[in-house]
């Protein structure tokens, strides 16, 4: 077997340090939003305000970098921020130190100590053995997702809402989002309260790791 479909296969759900969900004994899941900060984050920011949901946003450290206030304002609502690697680029196709890099700037642009754990969100959820290892001996956790919204193959707000339907979530789920796509927002509010309908609470990945 590839090396990259045994990691999928066989350390995903068994290596602590990367996580795809959270437990299942309680009825949380956590929304995620990846590549932003971007000219849709305010909108995003207002919609989750209006919905009252924490999310969290994993953030390219480029653009977080062109955009110090947008990443104070994801804080200073209440949310997660964390980062999605310097310029998107896929984690095995760099060296150690280029991952490394890619990290430690980003880390920089979101304004962290570079102290204790921090979540990382590999670039188009590609990781490899080597990147795996490179993070999670730096400290790293890396968060994947369980539930894909499948909103970057579409425009349609529609299958959206339906690829994340009550029927299709269960408890401990992280759902995977974009930022910077109007069909994306025009789905949350349905998604949103079709989940609290069903008992769900949303919170933050962290929040839903820490149970
Ligand atoms: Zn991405």
């Amino acid at each position: 077997m590839p090396v990259r479909a045994w990691v999928k296969n066989t350390i995903y759900d068994h290596t602590p340090g990367l996580v795809r969900r959270g437990p299942p004994n309680a009825k949380r899941v956590a929304l995620t939003f990846d590549d932003g900060p971007d000219h849709l984050t305010t909108s995003y920011l207002d919609l989750l305000d209006e919905l009252g949901v924490p999310a969290t946003f994993f953030v390219i450290g480029a653009r977080a970098e062109a955009n110090p206030a947008l990443v104070r304002e994801y804080l200073r609502r209440g949310h997660q921020v964390a980062g999605h690697g310097f310029d998107h680029m896929r984690f095995p196709k760099l060296t150690r130190r280029e991952l490394l890099e890619q990290i430690t700037r980003t880390d920089r642009a979101l304004g962290f100590q570079i102290t204790g754990r921090s979540w990382v969100r590999p670039p188009h959820g590609s990781i490899d053995a080597a990147s795996l290892v490179t993070l999670l001996t730096n400290g790293y956790k890396v968060a994947m997702w369980s539930l894909d919204s499948c909103d970057y193959g579409t425009d349609d707000a529609g299958k959206v809402v339906e690829a994340c339907g009550p029927d299709r979530v269960s408890a401990g789920e992280v759902l995977l989002f974009h930022e910077g796509q109007q069909w994306t927002l025009d789905a949350l509010p349905r998604i949103i309260t079709g989940l609290h309908a069903a008992g769900y609470e949303c919170v933050t990945m962290h929040d839903l790791l820490a149970a």
